[in-house]
This record gives structure tokens, C-alpha cells and sequence, in this order.
């Protein structure tokens, strides 16, 4: 395993593997409930190590790993299709148009990659319990891992999270506790129950190994696209973390010497819940004050990485804007419509985030564009529901259709 060290995203300061565990000790005095978290640790590598050691022709994805293979689950995570969508192309006026559908991972989201390398960091930390605050898919990914590794997941979710989710938590033998309240109050709450009860906290941001579990998205389109970056990687953002962990993918390959340039990363955010597009456009944090959305995956009033998930935006030459509700459901029919990838409503805010680049001609027409898919579309029925009509059953007659 290439040796690793964590760094203070705020002070700068750095820490040794196992001298921190969550935040940076020192600016985590300065976290309190209802600012975004302080102190998020980055995970630095010995890239001249990964340098010397990576090999195109038989890559060790592991040389990127800030856990040894020997504690993996026993779990399949990733390595989900990356594919060119033409017809969605031809229609939003892009000639080099790509999805990748991370709604196929086993749980059905990007939030795998995270709970898959966190249950591995507790199989090396020898914890049996694994606790974290979700809006659904992190917890549902955290219970389905957890359920091959032998682990008790504790789930706090707001309790009007989409049933499947719930579902899904259930049947993976997960302790859930629903939360009367928001996600912001479930993650709050998950800290405080961490922090004096038991567990390993997952928490999206709080615990560094989140950000690296989610770059392994980064590092697969890569490999994907033949050892090349795409031009543009479009991203739902709510905490800021997939966003983040895609920039850790690309800066790790250019600090490895692996690539010279960033891909622009551009943020998708739901109108309401715009706390990080907000940030990015005017320079001042603010929290959402009604992050209310069908978006349900995407739906924080404070999100916790929202310094780093600026700062991808802002390095990268990206940009970042807001959708509709409406927009996203639009989004989700053109999506099935033109590539037959059913998503959630949350991950195809990059589509319709997509029609408001083309509208704006923010990209031009030739460029390579990679939308991440994050999140299955059987997730949450009920939101493409209250726009579908179902046609009235006929009685199986010739009679009967021609009447129509
Ligand atoms: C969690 C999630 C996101 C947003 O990820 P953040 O790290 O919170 O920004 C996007 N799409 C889906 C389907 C998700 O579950
Ligand atoms: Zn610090």
C-alpha cells in the first residue's frame, strides 16, 4: 500500500494515519451545528510512489486505496458502464455526450463507493458498529455493505425519506432510527450519538475516507475514457462530497504525473436546496433556509463539505447552476426517453442541468461531457408519479384497442 497522511483542509496541518480519526482537532473547535463542517481532512499520498508503481497496461487501482485491499467487504462496488448517449446528444445539441450510471451499483447509488471503503476502514479499526445520518442512499449503501461484512449499521434518516430507501435498510438488517426532522437534524444528531455512545461514524464529509470512497467515480471514467479526462464532468451536489471526490481523482492522477490537466467539474444543485451554488457564485456561505425539493437525495439546508466543493468548482474553471423541480423531472423523462437509464430524480438534475448549459451555450458543441448518474430511478416511484397517467385496462379485444 502507497503511504498516505491526512491534511487539514482549512489550517493546512497534517496528521498521521492514525493520530485523527474525523476532523482536523484543532478547527473542529470552530465546528458548531448549522455552519458547514471545519477542518475536513484531505487525504495526501505518496504520489511519486504511485508514479513509479502504476502501469496502464495492468493498472492497480489499490496504489489510490487509503485502505489495504485485505479489509475489503466482500461487496461489489463499481466499475459501473461508462457509454456514449448519442441520442441524448443529438437532442440537447452535444456531439460528445457520456453517461456514468452509478444507479448500478448493488444498492443502486454512488454511495457504495463510500459505505464500501468505510466498513473496510472498520474491518481494519476492529468496530462492529458503523452509525451514520443519511437522506436515504448512504444509509441504504451503508446497510447493504454492512450486511456482507457481518456489521451493525445504526441509520438515522429523516422520516419522510422515500420508502424504497427505507425498505431497502430494513431487509439489510440495519438498526434504523427515523428522526423526526430534516437530515440536517439526523446528522447532528448521528455526531452527538458518535461521539458519546459507540460506532464508527460514516458521515458524508465528517469522516475523510467518504471523499475517497466517492473518487473511485473519478478514477473509472478515467480508465474508461482510454487513460483521458473528459472536457466537462457535470455533478448533483447536496453535501458536496461526490463533487469533492471527483476533483480527489482527477488532482491524485495530476499530482501522480498520471494526467497534466483538471476536467472543468460543474455543480447541479435543486433551486432550493442552493447553499453550495450560492457560495460558489457570490463568494458568502449561507445555509438553504427551505432546501425543499423532490430531490430528496440533494435536499441539506447546511452542507457539510461545501468549502471543498467550492473550491473543486472554482479550481477547475468550472461553474455551477440550479434547477427546477420541474426541470428535474423533465430531465428524468428525456433521460429514459433517449438512453432507456431510468435515474432518480436527484441524478437527473444533470440532465436537466445539461439543457440549461446548452440553452446558455456554456459548453461548446464538440466537447467531451461525462453526466454522472448517481442514483437508480426505482429509488423514489413516487415523484415521476404525480406526472404520469396511467392509460385506463380494455378488455383484450381488437374491438376494444380500435375503440381507443
Ligand atoms: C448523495 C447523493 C448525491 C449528492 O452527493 P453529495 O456528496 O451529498 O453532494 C447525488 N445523487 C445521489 C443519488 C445521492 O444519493
Ligand atoms: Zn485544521
Amino acid at each position: 500500500m502507497v503511504k498516505f497522511h491526512y491534511k487539514c483542509t482549512d489550517c493546512g496541518k497534517e496528521y498521521k494515519r492514525d493520530e485523527v480519526r474525523y476532523l482536523c482537532p484543532l478547527c473542529e473547535k470552530s465546528y458548531k451545528p448549522g455552519i458547514p463542517l471545519k477542518g475536513v481532512l484531505e487525504t495526501v499520498f505518496d504520489y511519486e510512489e504511485i508514479h513509479k508503481n502504476f502501469k496502464k497496461e495492468a493498472p492497480d487501482w489499490t496504489l489510490f486505496s487509503a485502505v489495504e485491499k485485505e479489509y475489503y467487504p466482500p461487496f461489489a462496488v463499481g466499475n459501473t458502464p461508462f457509454i456514449k448517449v448519442d441520442r441524448l446528444g443529438q437532442q440537447l445539441g452535444f456531439s460528445n455526450l457520456w453517461v456514468k450510471n452509478d444507479g448500478l451499483n448493488p444498492s443502486g447509488s454512488l454511495k457504495d463507493r463510500a459505505s464500501f471503503l468505510l466498513v473496510a476502514e472498520a474491518n481494519r479499526l476492529h468496530e462492529n458498529i458503523v452509525v451514520t445520518a443519511s437522506t436515504g442512499n448512504a444509509a441504504s449503501a451503508l446497510a447493504a455493505v454492512c450486511a456482507s461484512a457481518g456489521k451493525q449499521a445504526v441509520i438515522f434518516v429523516p422520516a419522510a425519506a422515500p420508502k424504497a430507501k427505507l425498505v431497502q435498510i430494513i431487509l439489510s438488517g440495519a438498526k434504523i432510527i427515523p428522526i423526526k426532522g430534516t437530515y440536517d437534524d439526523a446528522f447532528d444528531f448521528s455526531l452527538e450519538y458518535t461521539k458519546v455512545r459507540q460506532g464508527l461514524n460514516r458521515n458524508t464529509a465528517y469522516h475523510p475516507l467518504t471523499i475517497e470512497g466517492k473518487k473511485t467515480v473519478g478514477l473509472e471514467i478515467f480508465a474508461q475514457n482510454g487513460f483521458k479526462i473528459p472536457d466537462v464532468i457535470v455533478v448533483p451536489v447536496g453535501d458536496g462530497v461526490i463533487i469533492s471526490g471527483v476533483w480527489k481523482a482527477f488532482h491524485d492522477l495530476k499530482m501522480a504525473r498520471l494526467i497534466q490537466e483538471m476536467p472543468r467539474i460543474i455543480c447541479i444543485q435543486a433551486e432550493k436546496s442552493n447553499a453550495i451554488h450560492n457560495y460558489i457564485v457570490s463568494g458568502q456561505y449561507k445555509n438553504a433556509e427551505n432546501p425543499d425539493t423532490i430531490a430528496d437525495s440533494i435536499s441539506v439546508s447546511v452542507p457539510s463539505n461545501a468549502h471543498m466543493a467550492r473550491r473543486a468548482v472554482l479550481a477547475t474553471n468550472g461553474f455551477s447552476l440550479t434547477v427546477s423541480d420541474e426541470e428535474l423531472l423533465d430531465g428524468q423523462a428525456l433521460l429514459a426517453r433517449t438512453t432507456g437509464i431510468f435515474a432518480e430524480p436527484t441524478a437527473a438534475a444533470v440532465v436537466a442541468g445539461l439543457s440549461k448549459i446548452a440553452e446558455k451555450k456554456l459548453v461548446a458543441k464538440d466537447k467531451q461531457i461525462a453526466l454522472l448518474v448517481t442514483g437508480h430511478g426505482l429509488k423514489d416511484i413516487d415523484a415521476p408519479l404525480t406526472r404520469i397517467k396511467m392509460p385506463a385496462a380494455i378488455e383484450p379485444k381488437l374491438e376494444a384497442l380500435d375503440k381507443l
